[in-house]
This record gives structure tokens, C-alpha cells and sequence, in this order.
């Protein structure tokens, strides 16, 4: 069925990028140091500070005239010059070997790929294609960090494989332990929800990398302060684009108070989105935010009860989600993914 994806790696063999511009990179190292900067570098006022440059659309969006065209590896962002890509089956990566982890994860997310067909892997291992220096289990120990997931193991069940990948240390970032578990989590969820509800979306998550950061391990891998999420919608009707930053810490606030422009990721991260889209939409697409335009509550359910012999009953089919123990899952779900909501449905 995705037999399109294929694992391989692109060696751009060329000289190592600067990850962010050198003016760029000191205006961010000061923000986020606040070094030599007035009161307004607190990090919160780093978010409110991208949340107030764009437009920000309350209602509906000027990008309801947005027409889709067709475009392959629409999820990559712009890739540079000695940029160590890595393509996995289920996602693309940019390998900072600077700081021994991703730039970068990008991937497309269908409604069929949020059904958790494959049960979540145990054990994390190295990822075969990077060359440089790793992550290791050692690194994490006894480090009261989480190894959080960039691509989440729950947006990568559909096959063996691509379970298998997100399990690579290159697919992990140092994340406090109530950041990963808590707000991350929540905000993971909704873009699942935001791939059923709109069929597919495109993300590209990562941590926001810059020097100084604080270091885990042998190894020295980053501990980042902040990540960040795009995810774009392309399909009709509503196409559209949004963003969120996140510190690495608890959080009770709302994710849609994190909501934030493309615009102001790309500023932050030195990174481009979407740079395949024709330029008139990728332009109105990040610039825009529409807070409106996306659904903030999760639709999935928490219990699937199909009443034998019920109308119900006849429009549903058996789960296609495989139990720990191997065997085909036994419930009946009427969900267009076609998993019961213990593997993914909703
Ligand atoms: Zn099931």
C-alpha cells in the first residue's frame, strides 16, 4: 500500500551548511540568553513576539481561494548545501551532527496511517544511516530526560518498518519528562486528529538547535529549550498552514494559545518550509494564521460499543490493528480508518 516509500539516503557531498545565519543565529542566541537584551527576551515574550508579526486571521481565511497542485516531497523543508539528509520509509530527516540530532523530521501523515496497525516498538536503537556521532541508551540514563519522540510512535504504526524508524535516536530529543508526557503530547494527538479530520497533513517538527545549549550524556547531546511543529494542510476545502513553539517544560495553557504563524518558526529556526509550493501560497499559507480555520478538540473516542446485530454493526468492519501478542485485533469499528480506538481510531 505505501509501497511508494523507499529507505535511502541522499549524500549531497558537499561542504557543512551553517545551520542558521550568522545574523540570525546571534539576534536568536541573545533572545534566548538574554543577553544584553531589555526585558522583552524572556522566552515568552520570544513567542508573543512571533505571534505578533503576522496576520492573524480570526475568521475565515483569505486561503479559501488556495487551489492544490501536485507535489512531490511537498514535507521537505529547503535543504542545504552539505545538509546531512537521511530518508527513511516513514519519514525524512535532517542529521545535525553538531548537536547529534535532528534539524529536522519531516513526514506526511494520512487519515490511514493514524490506525496503529503495528504495536509501539520497546527499544531504541541507533539510526543505521547516521555516520557521525549518536545518541545511546547510556546517554539518557539515569538523566531524568525523556527520549522524546520528534516523529511520534503513534503517527508510525502502519508498518513494521516505519514503527522500527521512529525508534531510531535520530527520531529523539532530550525532553523534560512533564514536556513529553504532557503538552507535546496533547499537541501530537491533535495533529493526529488533524490528519483523520483533513485525510492527510504534512508536518515538520524538530528542536529549535543553537550553541550554548546545556548537554546530556557522553555524548553532549543538546537539551533544547524549545520545539516546534508545521503542519500544512493541502487538501480542499480550506487549505492552510500553522505553527506552534513550545518550551520544554510543563505546561497547562491551551495549544491553540502556542499557535503561531509559519513565518514566525521560520524566523526562529533559520528553517523554510514548504519551499515546493508556487510562491504566491507558500507566501500566503505562512504568513497567515487562522486559528478558526482548525479544530481544537480531539474527535477521537474512547470506547467502541457496537451493539450485535445493530444497523451499526453491519457497517463495521474488524479492526486492522495487530494485538502485542500478534493476532488480528477482535473489535469492529465503523471508523474511516478502519481501527478500533485502541489502535488509532477515532
Ligand atoms: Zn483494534
Amino acid at each position: 500500500m505505501f509501497a511508494h516509500r523507499r529507505s535511502s539516503k541522499i549524500n549531497l557531498n558537499k561542504p557543512m551548511k551553517k545551520f542558521i545565519p550568522l545574523s540570525l543565529f546571534g539576534l536568536l542566541l541573545c533572545m534566548l540568553m538574554s543577553c544584553a537584551q531589555p526585558s522583552t527576551s524572556t522566552p515568552s515574550a520570544l513567542v508573543s513576539d512571533a505571534q505578533a508579526t503576522p496576520l492573524t486571521i480570526t475568521g475565515s481565511a483569505p486561503i479559501d481561494t488556495i487551489k492544490p497542485v501536485a507535489i512531490n516531497k511537498l514535507e521537505l523543508p529547503k535543504i542545504v548545501a552539505g545538509e546531512n539528509i537521511i530518508t527513511h520509509t516513514a519519514y525524512t530527516i535532517s542529521y545535525n551532527a553538531k548537536y547529534h540530532e535532528a534539524n529536522w523530521v519531516a513526514y506526511e501523515l494520512t487519515k490511514e496511517e493514524t490506525c496503529n496497525t503495528f504495536p509501539r516498538a520497546k527499544q531504541f536503537i541507533a539510526d543505521p544511516y547516521v555516520t557521525s556521532i549518536s545518541a545511546s541508551d547510556q546517554d539518557y540514563k539515569n538523566s531524568h530526560f525523556d527520549k522524546g519522540h520528534l516523529a511520534p510512535a503513534a503517527d508510525m504504526g502502519w508498518s513494521a518498518l516505519s514503527m522500527k524508524e521512529s525508534f531510531y535516536y535520530s527520531n529523539v530529543s532530550p525532553q523534560r519528562p512533564e514536556f513529553n508526557r504532557g503538552i507535546w503530547k496533547k499537541l501530537e494527538e491533535l495533529v493526529r486528529t488533524w490528519a483523520y479530520d483533513y485525510d492527510a497533513i504534512y508536518v515538520v517538527t524538530g528542536p529549535v538547535l543553537t550553541s550554548n545549549l546545556p548537554t546530556l550524556g557522553t555524548h553532549q547531546i543538546a537539551i533544547p529549550n524549545y520545539f516546534y511543529k508545521v503542519i500544512l494542510d493541502y487538501t480542499e476545502p480550506g487549505i492552510k498552514g500553522i505553527g506552534f513553539i513550545l518550551s520544554n517544560q510543563a505546561s497547562s495553557n491551551s495549544l491553540s494559545s502556542f499557535a503561531v504563524t509559519i513565518d514566525s518558526v521560520e524566523k526562529l529556526t533559520g528553517l523554510d518550509f514548504f519551499p515546493a509550493l508556487p510562491d504566491a501560497q507558500e507566501k500566503t499559507i505562512e504568513n497567515t494564521l487562522c486559528k478558526n480555520c482548525w479544530t481544537w478538540t480531539s474527535t477521537k473516542t474512547t470506547s467502541t460499543k457496537i451493539k450485535a446485530g445493530s444497523a451499526t454493526a453491519s457497517a463495521s468492519t474488524q479492526c486492522i490493528g495487530i494485538t502485542m501478542k500478534g493476532d488480528r485485533c477482535k473489535r469492529r469499528t465503523t471508523n474511516e480508518n478502519s481501527c478500533c480506538f485502541q489502535h488509532g481510531g477515532f
